[in-house]
C-alpha cells in the first residue's frame, strides 16, 4: 500500500516561513518572510486533509486547485504542482505574497476551523512559483498562430496585465497603455517592497514584453491620447485604470502643510526604492525620517503607510482608526507585523482638527461602538468631552480611494457608471455600455484586491476572444 503523505495536521504543527526579526526588517524595504526550505514546504503541505469539498478553494477568488498542488508539493512533484497552480492564476507568486489569506483561502481551511491552524497555503503557493522561476519553468507567451486582431488595454495593473497575458497567449496583438513610467499599477507604486519586492513584479513585466505585449508608458489616456483614438486603433478595448481619487479628511486645518495623501507618500517611497530621483522625498515633504507620524485609516493602505514610516526612521508612528481591532478592514496579520515593528494603534479614535500652518498636532475625538448599521457593522459614536491633542509632524490620510470621473475625463458620456462612479460592466462578461469595450479590477469593483483584478482580467480576456470571434459585430462599428 502506498505510504500516506497527507493528513499530517494532527502531528505536524502549522509553521509560517521564518519572519526576519522586527529590528532588522524595520531597517530596509525587503520582504519580511524568508522562503520555505524544500523539506519545510513538503512538510507543511502534508498537513492538508485533502477535503472532498475544499472550502479553501471555494474561498479563493481564482478557485485555485489548492488540494492538488499541496499533495503534489508534499510528494516532491513541484513542476506538476506549478502547472496546476498557474493554470488558474496568472501571478501565483504575487498572490502567495500579498493576498489577505486570513480572509480568503486560509481563513476557510477546515483544519483552521477545527483549531489545528490552517495549512499555510499562500506560503506554499509562493514557494512553488519561486521554484518554477528558478528552474525556468515559467515561460513567456509563444502563440502557435498570430491573429490579426488587436486589443488596447488601458492600465498596466494586475487586471490589465492578467488580460494581456491571456490574450497574448491566444495570439492576439496586445498594447497596454499606462500613465506611469513603469507597468504594474499598485503592485509597482502602491504596495511596499516589504510585502512585495519589486523585482518580483518587474520580472513578470519583462516576461510579458518577451511574449510580445507592447507597453506604451508615460501615456495618460484622456490627455496624451484620447479614448476615442484608442477605440479607433483597436478591435476591442479593456479599461483597467484602478481607483486613485483619495477620500479626503474633512476637518478644520486639513489644508496645513505636512498632511499628505497615502498614495503620494507610498509612491514616493517606492520610487526611492527603485533609485529614482524623488524631490518630494528629499525635501522631507513625503519622508517620515525624524518625524512624529500619525496615519489615519484602518485598511491595507494605512498598514502599508505606518510600516513605511517605521522604515524611514520616524520617531513615533501612531495609527488612528475609528472602530476597534476586531472591526478594522485591514488584515490582522499585517496589524501584528506592524505592532512588532513598533507601530502604536489608537483604536476608536478619529481626527477632528489640525493645529499649525505646518501641522504640529492633531485634535483627536474618542469613539465607542454603537448599534449596527444596515450591513450589520457597529457604528462608531462620539464620546462627548473626551477629545485630546496629539503632537504630529506628518499626517498621512489613508481613508481609501474612489474612482475618477472617466466619462467626463475621456469625453465619453455614453460610458455608463454606477452611482459610486465605478464603471458599469456585466459581472461575468465584463462588457461595458460601449460595444467592444470591457472593464475590470478596481475601476469596476471599487478598491479591492490584486487577486480579484487577476480573476476579472482572465475572465475579460475570454469574453474579448468571444467578441473578436464575431466578425459581423466588429465590422459593424
Ligand atoms: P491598479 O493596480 O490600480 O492599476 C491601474 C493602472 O492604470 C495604473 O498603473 C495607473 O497608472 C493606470 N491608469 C489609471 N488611469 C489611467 C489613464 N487615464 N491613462 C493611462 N493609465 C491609467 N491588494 C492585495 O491583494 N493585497 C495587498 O496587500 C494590497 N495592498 C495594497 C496596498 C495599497 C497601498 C493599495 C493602494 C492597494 C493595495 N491592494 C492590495 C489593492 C490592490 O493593489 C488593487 O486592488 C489592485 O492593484 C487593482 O488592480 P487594477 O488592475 O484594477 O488597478
Ligand atoms: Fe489563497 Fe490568494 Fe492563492 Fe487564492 S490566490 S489560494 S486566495 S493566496
Ligand atoms: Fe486542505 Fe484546508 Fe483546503 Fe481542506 S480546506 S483541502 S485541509 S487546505
Amino acid at each position: 500500500m502506498a505510504k500516506q503523505v497527507m493528513l499530517k495536521f494532527v502531528d505536524v504543527e502549522k509553521q509560517m516561513p521564518q519572519k526576519r526579526p522586527p529590528d532588522l526588517r524595520a531597517r530596509d524595504f525587503d520582504e519580511i518572510y524568508s522562503e520555505y526550505a524544500d523539506a519545510k514546504a513538503k512538510e507543511q503541505s502534508s498537513r492538508c486533509s485533502q477535503c472532498g469539498v475544499p472550502y479553501c478553494q471555494s474561498h479563493c477568488p481564482l478557485h485555485n486547485n489548492i488540494p492538488d498542488w499541496l499533495r503534489l508539493t508534499a510528494e516532491g512533484r513541484l513542476q506538476e504542482a506549478y502547472e496546476i497552480s498557474q493554470a488558474t492564476n496568472t501571478f501565483p507568486e504575487i498572490c502567495g505574497r500579498i493576498c489577505p489569506q486570513d480572509r480568503l483561502c486560509e481563513g476557510n481551511c477546515v483544519i483552521e476551523q477545527s483549531g489545528h491552524g490552517t495549512v499555510t497555503i499562500g506560503a506554499v503557493e509562493k514557494y512553488i512559483t519561486d521554484t518554477a522561476w528558478e528552474n525556468g519553468w515559467v515561460k513567456p507567451a509563444a502563440p502557435a498562430t498570430e491573429r490579426p486582431e488587436s486589443v488596447g488595454i488601458i492600465g498596466a495593473g494586475p487586471g490589465g496585465l492578467a488580460a494581456a497575458d491571456a490574450l497574448r497567449r491566444a495570439g492576439v496583438q496586445v498594447t497596454v497603455y499606462d500613465r506611469y513610467d513603469r507597468a504594474g499599477g499598485l503592485m509597482t507604486y502602491g504596495i511596499p517592497g516589504f510585502k512585495l519586492e519589486k523585482d518580483v513584479v518587474m520580472r513578470r513585466i519583462d516576461q510579458l514584453e518577451q511574449g510580445g505585449v507592447e507597453f506604451v508608458l508615460n501615456c495618460t489616456v484622456g490627455e496624451d491620447l484620447s479614448f476615442d483614438a484608442i477605440r479607433g486603433k483597436h478591435d476591442a478595448v479593456l479599461i483597467a485604470t484602478g481607483v486613485y481619487k483619495t477620500r479626503a479628511l474633512e476637518a478644520p486645518g486639513v489644508g496645513a502643510g505636512g498632511i499628505v495623501r497615502a498614495i503620494d507618500y507610498l509612491t514616493a517611497s517606492n520610487r526611492k526604492s527603485f533609485g529614482d530621483d524623488v524631490p518630494e522625498y528629499d525635501s522631507g515633504e513625503l519622508n517620515a525620517e525624524g518625524k512624529r507620524v500619525i496615519v489615519v485609516g484602518g485598511g491595507d493602505t494605512a498598514m502599508d503607510c505606518v510600516r513605511t514610516a517605521i522604515r524611514q526612521g520616524a520617531t513615533s508612528v501612531k495609527c488612528l482608526y475609528r472602530r476597534d481591532r476586531a472591526n478594522m478592514p485591514g488584515s490582522q496579520r499585517e496589524v501584528q507585523n506592524a505592532e512588532e515593528e513598533g507601530v502604536e494603534f489608537v483604536w476608536l479614535s478619529a481626527p477632528v482638527g489640525f493645529i499649525g500652518d505646518t501641522v504640529s498636532s492633531v485634535i483627536i475625538q474618542k469613539m465607542r461602538l454603537g448599534l449596527p448599521d444596515a450591513t450589520g457593522r457597529q457604528m462608531p459614536e462620539v464620546i462627548e468631552g473626551a477629545d485630546y491633542t496629539e503632537a504630529a509632524d506628518l499626517v498621512v490620510q489613508a481613508l481609501g480611494f474612489e474612482p475618477e470621473d472617466l466619462p467626463t475625463l475621456w469625453g465619453e458620456p455614453a460610458l455608463e457608471v454606477t452611482r459610486w462612479g465605478t464603471i458599469k460592466a456585466d459581472y461575468r462578461s465584463h462588457q461595458t455600455s460601449l460595444p467592444g469595450v470591457f472593464a475590470v479590477g478596481d475601476i469596476v469593483r471599487g478598491a479591492s484586491l490584486v487577486v480579484w483584478a487577476i480573476r476579472d482580467g482572465r475572465e475579460a480576456a475570454d469574453s474579448i476572444l468571444t467578441y473578436l470571434a464575431q466578425p459581423a459585430q466588429v465590422a459593424a462599428e
